[in-house]
């Protein structure tokens, strides 16, 4: 009896602990079933997702590969049209044209086109100018020739009629001003001739501040007035003292400093100061020449243009002074420039190396026929 009541007992608790069992399990079973729920759920998105990507990339890859291509292909076939159409440019003759708007790779090309187009302008500028001055020469040299004697002639006949007694003085002056006209004429000849076959430089070892000096002595005395006029022509002088000898050409060199003490003095109708200026760069082995004047300057119109041939603006100019000037300082191996001083007037700057007699080349006796007096 009493075990069957305990066993009744034990029963009813398994029971009770089965329900409680069978309830959690229960409980597990919804909550599990409804993250899986929530899970396919958001599966299922992705895979929509996917699948929508995947069609995108179906329909729109083609269409963006064939314009992925057209730009390659504009972006690579510009460019070389345009490199195509420059070099046809500089065919035809047109060396001044340059290619623009190119970058990187591209960029690098057109700028050594460009580079190229410079170097063969410039070269064929130098042809034709060379080119030119062997006829200017040749004609230079005919003409001269031509006129030279006749010229003389003409010269000699009116200093002798001017020596006449039985001539009115009016008379006189008119023959002293047409013997002045024929001078000038002969000098433009000779200037014109020293331009167009310019002798090569006889170089002697030289001290330029003694050159510089003797043409200053020999030049500006005729050419200024009084030295208590208004007028006057002030000569301030700055020579180095240590100034090495180089060897130069000193007629040519006269020649130079004569052009440039000539053209101060002409800028300064009113009087001034022409500074002279030498000094030694013994680190670039260069002589320094400078030339300053307080006369009108040179303004920036024509500061291009002063060392062309034939450039003036003088009404009894020719032109030539400063061209000859830069081709003998060129023929030295130095440079000459021109500058606006910030005060009024104008600077030349007159750059030479600084050789020494075992460096230079030797004399050449075959052009010392060409040669202004
Ligand atoms: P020209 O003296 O026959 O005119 P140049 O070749 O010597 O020829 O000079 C050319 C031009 O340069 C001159 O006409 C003048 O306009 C200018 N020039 C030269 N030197 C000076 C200077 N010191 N000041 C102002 N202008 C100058």
């Amino acid at each position: 009896m009493s075990n069957a009541t305990r066993m009744e007992e034990e029963a009813n608790k398994v029971l009770a602990e089965g329900s409680k069992l069978v309830n959690l399990l229960h409980d597990m079973t919804s909550l599990t079933h409804d993250r899986l729920e929530k899970r396919t759920q958001a599966t299922l998105v992705k895979i929509s997702n996917m699948k929508t990507l995947i069609f995108i990339l179906i329909v729109l890859g083609p269409i963006v590969a064939i314009g992925m291509a057209i730009v390659c292909t504009q972006g690579l076939a510009r460019p070389l049209s345009v490199l195509l159409q420059a070099t046809r440019k500089l065919k035809s003759g047109d060396l001044s044209f340059r290619v623009q708007g190119l970058t990187d790779e591209f960029g690098e090309m057109a700028a050594a086109f460009n580079e190229m187009a410079a170097a063969l302008h410039e070269q064929m500028h130098n042809m034709q100018r060379a080119e030119q001055m062997t006829m200017v020469g040749e004609m230079a040299a005919g003409l001269v020739h031509e006129i030279k004697n006749p010229l003389a002639g003409i010269k000699g006949a009116m200093q002798v009629f001017q020596e006449e007694a039985d001539i009115s003085e009016e008379e006189r002056a008119i023959l002293s001003q047409a013997i002045d006209e024929v001078q000038r004429v002969e000098s433009l000849m000779k200037s014109l001739l020293n331009f167009a076959k310019p002798p090569k430089p006889q170089l002697l070892p030289v001290n330029i501040n003694d050159v510089l000096e003797a043409t200053i002595n020999a030049s500006i005395p005729y050419s200024s007035s009084a030295p208590d006029s208004p007028k006057a022509i002030r000569i301030v002088k700055h020579f180095d003292p240590h100034l090495p000898m180089t060897m130069v050409d000193p007629l040519e060199m006269q020649q130079v400093f004569l052009n440039l003490l000539m053209n101060a003095v002409q800028a300064m109708p009113s009087g001034g100061t022409v500074t002279a200026t030498t000094f030694e760069n013994a680190a670039a082995k260069e002589i320094h020449i400078e030339i300053a004047d307080t006369g009108m300057g040179i303004n920036d119109e024509i500061s291009e243009k002063i060392f062309q041939p034939f450039f003036t603006t003088k009404n009894k100019g020719t032109g030539l002074g400063l061209a000859i000037s830069k081709q003998f300082i060129e023929m030295h191996g130095g440079t000459i420039s021109a500058e606006k001083n910030p005060a009024g007037g104008a600077t030349f700057r007159i750059i030479l190396p600084c050789t020494q007699a075992e460096e230079a080349p030797l004399p050449d006796q075959d052009h010392r026929d060409v040669r202004i007096a």
